[in-house]
């Protein structure tokens, strides 16, 4: 993760990180610019959900986008109407 110097915008250095809590991380980030010296804390969070998982985690409770909820309720559908169709065999018997 690159991420500029907020006072100066030269390059800086990942200098440590940690979880804090399970969807919340914080970095801790120094300036490369040795006339600015700025030490500062980046965070990051999970917020929503893309895709979700084949194998759900009960504990994990996040939102689902929109449009992954739009996607599943689409497939859902098609699955439905895939079961209401009568079987028949791709091969035919003459
Ligand atoms: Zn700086």
């Amino acid at each position: 993760m690159k991420m500029p110097c907020p006072m100066c915008q030269s390059k800086t250095k990942l200098h440590s990180g940690a979880q804090v809590d399970r969807y919340v991380w914080e970095h801790i980030f120094c300036c490369t610019n040795p006339y600015c010296g700025c030490t500062f804390v980046v965070s990051g969070e999970i917020r929503r959900i893309l895709r979700p998982p084949k194998v759900p985690n009960p504990e994990v409770n996040l939102p689902v986008s929109a449009r992954a909820a739009k996607r599943r309720e689409n497939k859902e559908k098609r699955e439905a109407a895939a079961a209401a169709l009568p079987m028949c065999s791709p091969f035919r018997t003459l």
